[in-house]
């Protein structure tokens, strides 16, 4: 299969490692065999249930609602009391529309539309198996993510893989249709219009030197241990916890980091919650609509 390089992306960042070529086709067809980059079926979009922000009013006690009339010599003004402290928003930004940063993708929740491709796609110069294209805000949280783990003492880390478009992945849904059938094909692949690769948010990281790609045992290297702990701080959730696949649909994907910037990551963090399906009070997803 051949990468998407969709709009021509800019270099920006670092020097790349470059895979010797058996090492990239590897890649590609382990990338391709990881149920990593799944897909769902057609329009199950559930409503979001939206909690808006506490707003502040004032209680029976409040001097502002209780204070009488002022007379009209000398009584000090009322002292407006302090607005409580805002909580997090949960519909700042949209989980449906495919630009925003915290869309929600997953098997009941295809990309609308299901072509889209983002428009500020880079090309990252990051050591990587596969040319890692990512959107621009991204990618840049990808670098210093990288930079604080290796200054951190993780080790070094590579992508294995990031942005794909539709159009690769209808290439490469198809191809495991004709060889295995769509039973078989859902397991493999993502549908396409389904894979949240396709929002350019995403990465599937690996350790330099190379192991455990792409299988659970990363989440026991040094670098996936620094990644499910300090990954937040910079914007990016392990989006396939090992004890959520009954809600996210995927089984455990400790090298699959998606990017939802830092506001909601941190809230995430501090919150506990570990799913983004759980956090906008989403169904899970276990399985495609049919
Ligand atoms: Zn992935």
């Amino acid at each position: 299969m051949s990468h998407p390089r969709r709009p021509a992306p800019a270099r920006i960042g670092r020097r790349a490692t470059r895979p010797a070529a058996a090492a990239l086709a590897l890649a590609l067809v382990t990338a391709v065999l990881a149920g990593c980059n799944s897909g769902s079926t057609p329009d199950a979009s559930p409503t979001a249930t939206r909690t808006a922000p506490p707003s502040p009013s004032p209680s029976a006690t409040d001097p502002v609602a209780t204070a009488a009339p002022a007379p009209a010599t000398e009584e000090p003004a009322p002292v407006t009391p302090p607005a409580p402290a805002p909580g997090f928003d949960k519909t700042a930004l949209s989980i449906d529309d495919p630009a925003s940063l915290w869309v929600v993708s997953d098997k009941l929740r295809p990309l609308k539309p299901v072509d889209y491709a983002p428009t500020d796609l880079v090309t990252l110069d990051v050591a990587s198996q596969n040319p890692p294209v990512f959107r621009r805000e991204a990618g840049d949280a990808l670098l210093a993510l990288f930079a604080a783990g290796e200054a951190e003492g993780a080790g070094a880390f590579q992508v294995q893989s990031a942005y794909r478009s539709y159009a690769t992945q209808v290439s490469v849904y198809q191809g495991w249709v004709s060889q295995l059938g769509q039973a078989q094909a859902d397991i493999q692949s993502a549908r396409p219009g389904h894979s949240e690769h396709q929002t350019g948010l995403v990465a599937d990281i690996s350790p330099v030197p190379l192991s455990c790609a792409l299988q659970a045992c990363f989440g026991d290297t040094s670098q996936g241990r620094w990644l499910a702990a300090n990954a937040w701080r910079y914007g990016w959730l392990l989006r396939y916890p090992a004890d959520k696949t009954a809600v996210t649909g995927f089984t455990y994907e400790p090298w699959h980091f998606r990017y939802v910037g830092v506001p909601l990551a941190t809230e995430m963090h501090d919150t506990g919650v570990t799913t983004l399906e759980e956090f906008f009070g989403l169904p899970a997803a276990p399985t495609y609509a049919g």
